[in-house]
């Protein structure tokens, strides 16, 4: 028989709902000014020690090594292990030996990523499944000093993605009140499904602290970009051949038949609109068309094999 459990009442529930998404955000804010270099990794430490059930406090340490702009996941995953620290641990649950562990590390870190190099800003767009998300997280991992704006969606998690890294997700109240508040600098409905917008502050910081951005998003959020920040450069991805692309949507296999005619059909006047962009790269080979969006963004640092 179903346990007989009391239900909380509605009130309860939205207020903390409420509560969590406020927490999140608060979160959020941390993570940007340790990726724009307002505080160090260091600091936020101290702060979590200081009140382990503050905003710092809360904060996991996942979370706090992927803010460091030369992090990224599997480098994170990699240290984590090194430092002993389980992936769900929050800052302020940490035991002394785990923290003056990650502490030494992060003493390493540099203080400040702020650099008086030329800033840019870069749309990464092309048709669905033409593996722009492949191209992005190659530059993720291989080329540290590029910023990827981290968006928000209203669709559900899939298996391996992280909160804050592949994506903030959030609720469409959430979504609503982002939109309301002006935190977006686009938004869009892809494919006639979930909402998915560029968070503002994490892109207007990193451009006034010299940091080149870019964005992976869809053909409108392009466009939308272009209208918001003309100095913008748009880059479309193209695949080799129509036939590769089939073959690549496909062969994902994630999404259901009707998902799929439908992300097709999508496709096909993505593709019509390749003309409206800056630069076009064929995606033959996901490292050297990261290599070329890189190269689009004149950063000029080699590739980081660490
Ligand atoms: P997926 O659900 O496969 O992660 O992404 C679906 C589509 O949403 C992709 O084409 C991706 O480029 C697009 N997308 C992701 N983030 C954003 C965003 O912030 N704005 C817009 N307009 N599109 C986005």
């Amino acid at each position: 028989m179903a346990e007989n459990r009391p239900t909380p009442p509605d009130v309860d529930r939205v207020a903390a709902s409420r509560a969590a998404v406020a927490a999140r955000r608060a979160r959020a804010a941390v993570k940007a000014q340790v990726a724009s270099g307002e505080r160090t990794a260091l600091e936020v430490l101290a702060s979590a020690v200081r009140d382990p059930s503050g905003v710092e406090g809360r904060l996991r340490v996942t979370e706090l090594l992927t803010s460091i702009p030369a992090i990224g996941v599997t480098k994170m995953q990699r240290i984590m292990t090194t430092l002993g620290i389980s992936p769900s641990k929050r800052l302020g649950a940490l035991g002394k030996h785990q923290r003056d562990r990650l502490r030494d590390f992060l003493s390493t870190k540099p203080t400040s990523k702020r650099s008086d190099r030329e800033s840019s800003l870069v749309v990464l767009a092309g048709p669905t499944a033409v593996g722009k998300g492949t191209v992005a997280g190659y530059i993720r991992e291989h080329f540290p000093d590029v910023r990827l704006s981290v968006s928000a969606t209203t669709r559900a998690p899939r298996p391996g993605e992280i909160e804050g890294v592949s994506y903030f997700f959030v609720d469409d109240a959430e979504f609503d009140r982002m939109i309301e508040a002006g935190e977006l600098l686009e938004w869009a409905t892809v494919h006639n499904a979930y909402r998915y917008g560029t968070p503002r502050r994490p892109v207007d910081e990193a451009i006034a602290s010299g940091e080149s951005v870019l964005l992976e998003i869809d053909l409108q959020g392009a466009r939308a970009v272009r209208r918001a920040m003309p100095e913008a450069r748009l880059v479309f991805l193209l695949p080799p051949s129509w036939e590769e692309l089939v073959r690549r949507l496909t062969g994902r296999g994630t999404e259901k038949p009707a998902e799929q005619a439908r992300r097709l059909e999508t496709a096909k006047l993505e593709l019509a609109a390749q003309g409206e962009f800056d630069f076009r790269i064929i995606n033959h080979d996901v490292a050297e068309a990261a290599r070329e969006v890189v190269d689009l963004m004149e950063i000029r640092k080699a590739p980081s094999l660490s």
